[in-house]
């Protein structure tokens, strides 16, 4: 077979001008390095507090990372499950932190319209169907969240979902109306553009070589410049800057996979008659969702190998096939995978070092509406010297122990797959 091109999502980009690399020597108060969804949206959450002076550093360009390869999939939580999340903080911390997440969700639909960003917005909602027949974990997952944070996702019957997905494989499914997805790289390049208008320099193709110490402050080389700045905000997600040992150390990048077909016309209804984007109960799940040109985007599995684009299609064409046999044949246009930055504690790592480095990442699988959050916090602290980051305080810097965190996240997936299929011969 002919190898695949990369992402669907880069040769739909919205095409605009590119941000030029720094160039020699400049000052500002603030520098953002790394131009993924916690970079952008810190450098435009300051510029939209009225702090101007502000430069946004990319390696490549806006997007590379996770947050232009990603599902598209927003909504509310975080890669650790709501019930770990009331154990460890109780329900008044843990609601806070899940709200925050529906508030983020919020403010990504209002900038896309105050901005005009043209990311295909589909305001439908995201669907969990059950992959087991035993509705047990569907009454539960919406009776607690519910109680501990009086959100309400809607009960869909089985009889539903078989109209709505055409699939033997589900039963029931919960439906999460207040979730949107999008087109996440045109959404990356519109929030760059929106900060750059706001008057924030972004610079592309200017990975920060080092930073230290300079005064009070900090001074950033870039291969074609020098930056100096009172604070400096490390937002580098699983693409290891290799700036700050602790920050790095604090991160397992794990690889994870998409796909999109061929556009399927009529075919694409006869599968999925739903704009909503959907998930499956598995720990190991399925996550898919249709496109506007009538393909489906499909993404799955995890890994700590980075696999090529043909391997991708090979692994995520099977995992189609079980739940939509009636696509056999069709054609797989693109496949990609990227790096999500996982912590040992599954929470996003948002604070300030002693030092006075700011850091924003670990957001793993589950980070568009939290890079999000991170990203209002951290402009809000910068900006206005508010503490509400501190609400992240009980996940810090952990070390992520690689190279054996590999194997440990490796191993985990391997178990937690083991006990799906194992559920799943049992026909639970
Ligand atoms: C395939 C995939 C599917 C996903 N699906 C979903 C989903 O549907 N919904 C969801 O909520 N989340 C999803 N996620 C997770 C989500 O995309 C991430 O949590 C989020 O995008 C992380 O943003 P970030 O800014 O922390 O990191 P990134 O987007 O990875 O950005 C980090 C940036 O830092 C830059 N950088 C690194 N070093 C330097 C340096 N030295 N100098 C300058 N720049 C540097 C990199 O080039 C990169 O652009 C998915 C992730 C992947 C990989």
């Amino acid at each position: 077979m002919t190898e695949l091109p990369a992402s669907y999502y880069r040769a739909t980009a919205t095409a605009y001008g590119g941000f030029a690399p720094l160039a020699g020597r400049h000052a500002k108060r603030v520098v953002v390095i790394g131009g993924g969804y916690a970079g952008l949206n810190t450098a435009l959450g300051l510029a939209e507090r009225g702090v101007g002076d502000v430069a946004l550093l990319e390696a490549e360009t806006v997007g590379f990372g996770a947050s232009g390869r990603n599902g598209g999939f927003v909504f509310a939580g975080y890669s650790l499950g709501e019930a770990s999340l009331v154990r460890q903080l109780g329900v008044d911390g843990a609601k806070a932190l899940f709200l925050s997440t529906l508030g983020g969700v919020q403010l990504i639909r209002s900038r896309v319209g105050k901005y005009r960003i043209p990311c295909a917005m589909v305001d439908e909602g995201v669907i969990w169907a059950n992959w087991f027949s035993d509705p047990g974990v569907l009454r539960e997952r919406q009776r607690f969240l519910a109680e501990n944070f009086g959100v309400q996702w809607d009960w869909v019957p089985r009889a539903t979902v078989r109209e709505l997905l055409r699939s033997e494989r589900y039963g029931d499914a919960l439906w999460e109306r207040d979730a949107v997805h999008l087109h996440p790289l045109n959404y990356a390049i519109g929030l760059a553009q929106a900060a750059s208008q706001k008057g924030v320099a972004v610079h592309e193709h200017s990975p920060v070589q080092s930073v230290e110490r300079h005064g009070e402050g900090w001074r950033m080389r870039t291969t074609g410049g020098e930056i100096e700045a009172e604070h400096v905000v490390l937002c580098c997600g699983g693409y290891l800057a290799g700036l700050d040992p602790q920050v790095d150390r604090a991160i397992l990048p794990i690889a994870t996979y998409v796909m999109v077909t061929e556009p399927l016309g009529p075919r694409l209804r006869e599968c999925i008659n739903t704009r909503a984007a959907v998930y499956d109960t598995r720990f190991a799940f399925d996550y898919y969702r249709p496109l506007p040109d009538s393909r489906l985007l499909w993404g799955g599995r995890i890994s700590i190998r980075d696999r090529a684009p043909g391997r991708v299609r090979d692994l995520l064409y099977r995992d189609l096939l079980k739940v939509y046999p009636q696509l056999a044949g069709v054609h797989i246009d693109f496949a990609w995978s990227g790096l999500m930055s996982y912590a040992r504690h599954q929470m996003p790592q948002i604070g300030r070092k002693p030092n006075g480095i700011w850091f924003a990442q670990a957001f793993g699988g589950h980070g568009v509406a939290p890079t999000t959050v991170a990203g209002e916090l951290l402009a809000a602290a910068i900006a206005n010297d508010d503490t509400a980051w501190q609400r992240f305080a009980p996940y810090g810097l952990v070390s992520a122990m690689r190279p054996f965190g590999f194997l440990g996240a490796q191993a985990s997936y391997w178990w937690y797959q083991a006990r799906d299929w194992f559920a799943d011969l049992r026909g639970v």
